[in-house]
């Protein structure tokens, strides 16, 4: 089968850090620490998503989740390799299932792009991804809990799998009579929006299913026209659009950047979901932004939207029935 549009797109991603430090036009001296970085957890950066980044600006907030540096590899003790309990409650076949009527797919460990904050940069994929061969197991472990009326494809992400392998799932998911909803959970509309084409729109809506998209975008600046394209093209399609984003320091840790992608979230047609604080993952302690702040931030983005156009603070704590909503009203 030849490689779809997408696809061919995806296999040119920036993989070596002087190639993207030389195309941003960055000091070279950046090089020898983001190849030590690297080793633990490999540099991607899609050329969609490089589009977007300034160049010449080290402190760019695009540049600065995919960048490694020196930082990744002096985080303090309290950040492990698997903050969130995935490891812990990991099921059949892929399957996590930890809250109430609902369970996530881990579909595939590969993702478009690599997030330098990702909770999942740890993750024994190789076990734990349900795509090799083992959908059998995850598919008997939905059939058989009746309570679940939605399953999350989730990853790694999801829509780095072929349409073609996609759709089987989506087909077998279908079968399953307690399920109502098909959840994605894909950051690869927002970094490589051709990804959203004719082929993922057959499987993915025209099915029993009700269709579901949290995608993952962290900056305004992310969100540029084809990544609005792409977004009309799933809503024509009857896909609920939401949003996660994940609080980052000196990225996003600030309301008038916030206010900003609430707006033009809204006007692509996507709902503003949840800002995770970040998960304490060993590698990642330079991102964090402490609940006090979080909570500053929060007031100052109350007082400038629409309560709709909110995301809300959570934070997933391990062993909770749900993400854990942080309340910001009061004082901070
Ligand atoms: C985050 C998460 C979900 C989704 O939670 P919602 O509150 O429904 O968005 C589901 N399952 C697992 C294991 C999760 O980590
Ligand atoms: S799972 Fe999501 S946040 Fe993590 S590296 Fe992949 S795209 Fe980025």
């Amino acid at each position: 089968m030849s490689a779809a549009p997408w696809q061919r797109e995806w296999q040119t991603a920036i993989r070596e850090p002087a190639e993207l430090i030389d195309a941003l036009k960055l000091d070279p001296a950046l090089v020898t620490p983001a190849r030590r970085a690297a080793e633990g957890f490999e540099l991607r950066v899609p050329r969609a998503f490089l589009e977007r980044i300034e160049p010449g600006n080290p402190r760019d907030p695009l540049l600065q989740q995919v960048l490694p540096v020196d930082l990744e590899t002096g985080t303090p003790p309290d950040f492990v390799k698997d903050p969130v309990g995935d490891g812990a409650s990991l099921q059949n076949g892929g399957v996590i299932h930890k809250y109430h009527g609902r369970a996530l797919l881990i579909a595939t460990g590969a993702c478009a792009i690599n997030c330098r904050y990702c909770f999942r940069r740890h993750f024994p994929y190789a076990e734990a991804n349900a795509s090799t061969g083992q959908w059998r197991n995850a598919l008997a472990y939905l059939q058989g809990d009746t309570s679940l009326h939605e399953v999350i494809l989730s990853g790694g992400d999801p829509l780095s799998l072929a349409d073609r392998r996609l759709s089987a799932l989506a087909e077998a998911l279908q079968a399953i009579p307690h399920l109502r909803r098909l959840r994605i959970h894909s950051r690869l509309p927002v970094v490589l929006p051709s990804r959203v084409d004719d082929d993922l729109l057959a499987w993915l809506a025209g099915g029993r299913l009700t269709p579901v998209m949290v995608i993952h975008a962290n900056h305004p600046n992310e969100l540029d026209d084809r990544v609005g394209s792409a977004m009309r093209r799933l809503q024509a399609a009857g896909v609920r659009l939401f949003n996660q984003t994940v609080l980052l320091r000196d990225i996003n840790d600030d309301a008038a950047v916030l206010t900003e992608l609430s707006e033009r979230l809204f006007s692509i047609g996507v709902q503003p979901y949840y800002l995770h604080l970040l998960d304490r993952v060993e590698g990642a302690g330079h991102f964090e932004v402490d609940e006090r702040r979080a909570c500053q931030v929060m007031q100052a983005l109350a007082s400038q939207l629409p309560g709709y156009l909110l995301p809300r603070l959570v934070r997933e704590v391990a062993g909770e029935p749900w993400k854990v909503p942080i309340d910001w009203s009061g004082g901070c």
